[in-house]
């Protein structure tokens, strides 16, 4: 009786041992991957504001406190004007590239942007998206999301953006949403908590006009260190 007990405490206590072991090995590549992924992006640092940001100044709050980090920190630019390209008009889409056109010139009473006819020459691409899109990562509207992806040159980290909207929704509703992805592919990559501005997290019957909690709140993100531009 006694020696199959202890041998079955043996057991439990050698495979408890393993698994104690194992959960330590797993730590130490965990750490190692984290030290060796950290490491190979830049630092995070403050670049300077651009000019028109530098300029604004309104005491209306901000919603700063939703944006989220990501893995280079704040979604930041730092080579002005950044350069948007919207995809051009077919026979139907005529309509679509003008409110497009129109979202970003919206913006750039607040934010450097160049709108530029070639893509490879883009920072951000305006993309009319004609496949569903089903599970959008930034978005509870259906019609309309925000992608980022990182690249290197020159041994500087940099980010190129892509917003998906697609085309045949009524054209308050397109405007609506051009401004505010534009608002997530300036920087702000969270949602406001109020209505009244362009980056309130759902769709709304009256939409607002870029406010000045929006501007606000990407002066500050634009005032945080980030991995990108070094
Ligand atoms: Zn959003």
């Amino acid at each position: 009786m006694a020696r199959p007990l202890g041998f079955r405490r043996v057991r439990t206590h050698t495979s408890a041992y393993l698994r104690s072991g194992a959960i330590v090995l797993f730590a130490i590549v965990c750490v190692l991957f984290w030290a060796i992924s950290t490491r190979a992006l830049p630092a995070p640092r403050i670049h300077p504001l651009p000019a028109l940001l530098a300029q604004w100044n309104h005491s209306s709050g901000d919603y700063f406190d939703q944006v989220r980090k990501t893995e280079p920190e704040y979604l930041i630019w730092s080579r002005f004007p950044v350069k948007v390209y919207v995809q051009p008009a077919d026979l139907r889409s005529q309509t679509w590239v003008n409110l497009m056109t129109q979202a970003v010139n919206e913006w750039k009473a607040y934010f450097p942007l160049e709108l530029v006819d070639r893509r490879d020459s883009a920072d951000i691409f305006i993309d009319r998206a004609s496949i569903p899109i089903r599970f959008p990562p930034t978005e509870r509207v259906r019609f309309a999301d925000t992608r980022f992806e990182l690249y290197q040159q020159e041994s500087v980290l940099r980010h190129l953006v892509t917003i998906r909207i697609q085309p045949n929704r009524p054209d308050l509703s397109l405007l609506a949403a051009a401004r505010h992805e534009l608002g997530h592919a300036l920087g702000i990559w969270g949602h406001s908590p109020l209505e009244t501005d362009v980056m309130y997290f759902s769709q709304v019957r009256t939409p607002p006009p870029i406010s000045a909690r929006d501007v606000n709140t990407l002066k500050r993100v634009y005032e945080q260190p980030t991995r990108l531009g070094w």
